[in-house]
């Protein structure tokens, strides 16, 4: 069956003419109706540079040009421009976020659309084959609901680190029921198509770089706060996974002063002390009338629910604020749960990385939430999917 090696990905890195034009390629991609002066303006490069990639595009059927539509009167005269798009070819494509008590499933276009999608609840880091089997049932039903054909490749995200060279989920600390599976390996097996597996931090960080917060960075860090902690890095506008794809581990950084047991077995983790769990659990306490497994504090406006959550981002923020020294990002884009649970935890996240980093760096840094929200990993696996999908 056929089995998609995280190595021989897009990852990789294509020679430098390449590159450039599949840089080219991504950004009329990701946008509508680009013309070859934006793109100059967009990549700094010559716009004989830009103008020989569009030709190579243009002649291998990727993109199409056409005329823009000319504006209203008095909106001056001359040619309308030419403007460039991306062509589909139609093939349907799907992809699996994989969260440590859910599942999300889509059907997609090979353009990246989301055409259905499904969400169910299950502990997925303790039933390993069960997700595998209701991820590949649930992706079956999306198709046969629609009528379309065979998937052209398949993107899953994991909530835990997925070596690059074995495809193996490896850490057993962090997905313990996972450890020695090639999620890939077992997915292909069940849907017949090739897939991929990635961490799910790293495709929510190519989610937002394509559709989301990141569109105009290059480079971020990306973080995924839910019921575990993890970041997607993106450097120089590519996605950088480490010597083995397990960069971004930042959830079991050991915080001083503090003792939480972490699931890893190290106590005082970033994540033992911001997980949901941990969250809910704090909030649990000043609301007893409300069941800790049902909270959402996003849907809490009260101001110790806020001052729960302002903690919890200066938390965050003093580990991100290490980080922003070391790499030197334009922003910091808080994804998950926790990073669509409102201001609150953004402002502390804020706060700490003013604290914490030097002045210049944190100066140049933008903090705000994943404008894709909870979706940001299913939107990049299905990115992803549609980029294998095409030629
Ligand atoms: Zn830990």
């Amino acid at each position: 069956m056929p089995y998609a090696s995280p190595m021989s990905t897009l990852y990789d890195r294509p020679a430098p003419r390449d590159r450039t034009r599949e840089d080219i390629y991504q950004l009329i991609r990701g946008s509508q109706n680009l013309t070859r002066s934006t793109l100059v303006e967009l990549t700094g490069l010559s716009s004989s540079t830009v103008g020989h990639a569009v030709a190579k595009l243009l002649a291998d059927g990727r993109i199409a040009e056409s005329q823009a539509r000319a504006k209203g009167p008095g909106s001056g005269s001359g040619r309308p421009a030419t403007i460039l798009n991306a062509v589909s070819t139609g093939s349907p494509t799907g992809a699996i976020d994989f969260g440590h008590s859910h599942i999300r499933v889509a059907l997609g276009d090979d353009m990246g659309n989301v055409v259905d999608e499904v969400t169910v609840r299950l502990n997925v880091d303790r039933m390993s084959g069960e997700g595998i089997e209701l991820a590949c049932e649930h992706l079956e039903q999306l198709r046969s609901a629609h009528g379309t054909g065979q998937l052209s490749s398949v993107v899953a995200g994991i909530p835990g680190p997925v070596d690059v060279v074995t495809g193996l989920v490896c850490s057993p600390t962090i997905l313990s029921s996972w450890v020695g599976l090639a999620p890939a390996r077992e997915l292909a097996k069940r849907l017949g198509v090739p897939v991929l597996a990635e961490n799910d931090a790293l495709l929510g960080a190519y989610g937002e770089l394509h559709r989301g917060a990141g569109r105009h960075h290059q480079d971020f860090v990306y973080v995924k706060a839910s019921h575990g902690v993890g970041a997607g890095l993106v450097i120089k506008g590519q996605t950088y996974k480490g010597a083995t794809g397990l960069a971004g581990e930042i959830g079991h950084t050991a915080l001083a002063g503090r003792s939480e047991l972490c699931r890893c077995g190290n106590r005082g983790c970033l994540e033992a002390v911001i997980s949901m769990q941990s969250i809910r659990e704090q909030i649990a306490h000043t609301h007893p009338h409300l069941d800790p497994s049902q909270i959402s504090p996003a849907t809490l406006d009260d101001p110790i629910t806020a001052r729960i959550l302002n903690e919890a981002g200066r938390t965050l923020g003093k580990v991100l604020a290490d980080l922003c020294n070391l790499l030197n990002p334009t922003a910091l884009i808080i994804g998950g749960e926790l990073g669509a649970s409102g201001p609150a935890l953004i402002d502390g996240v804020r706060a700490s990385v003013n604290r914490f980093a030097q002045p210049a760096t944190a100066a140049a840094i933008e903090v705000m939430p994943a404008a894709l929200g909870r979706r940001a990993e299913l939107v990049g696996a299905l990115q992803l999917a549609g980029n294998l999908a095409r030629p």
